[in-house]
């Protein structure tokens, strides 16, 4: 699998074995595995931990880097722009919460290839 496979696959939400599959059923509902090639998707307890840190990672980065932009680029008073990064803390992270989970998902894929994924397949034919 290469990167911008798994990424394409992650922001489309799809399984990121096959890149059929959806991952999701509803917002926050995540399908235990993959109606197309069977791969699980919560493997263990905490195994999403890490797309908390993604998240968490992307959340921080888009406020570090738009606070100066907005600040010294366009002006606005710091007050509004606590207020603006307050609300996007709230939001952003619920809004790319499924992708963050499909991201781990296919960084998982990419690092640690499930055996029931066609990559594995191609992988041990070569
Ligand atoms: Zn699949």
């Amino acid at each position: 699998m290469k990167l911008w496979q798994m990424f394409s696959r992650a922001m489309l939400l799809r399984c990121p074995s096959c890149g059929k599959g959806q991952i999701f059923r509803a917002h926050c509902r995540m399908f235990h595995h993959c109606e197309c090639c069977g791969r699980q998707y919560d493997q263990a307890d905490g195994y999403f931990l890490g797309s908390i840190y993604i998240n968490y990672a992307l959340t921080a980065l888009f406020v570090v880097i738009g606070y100066p932009i907005l600040v010294f680029g366009y002006g606005y008073s710091e007050d509004v722009i606590v207020w603006l990064a307050f609300a996007f803390c709230l939001v952003f992270p619920l809004w790319f919460f499924r992708y963050a989970r499909s991201l781990w998902l296919g960084i998982d894929q990419l690092f640690d290839p499930t055996e029931n994924s066609q990559d594995a397949d191609e992988t041990r034919t070569l």
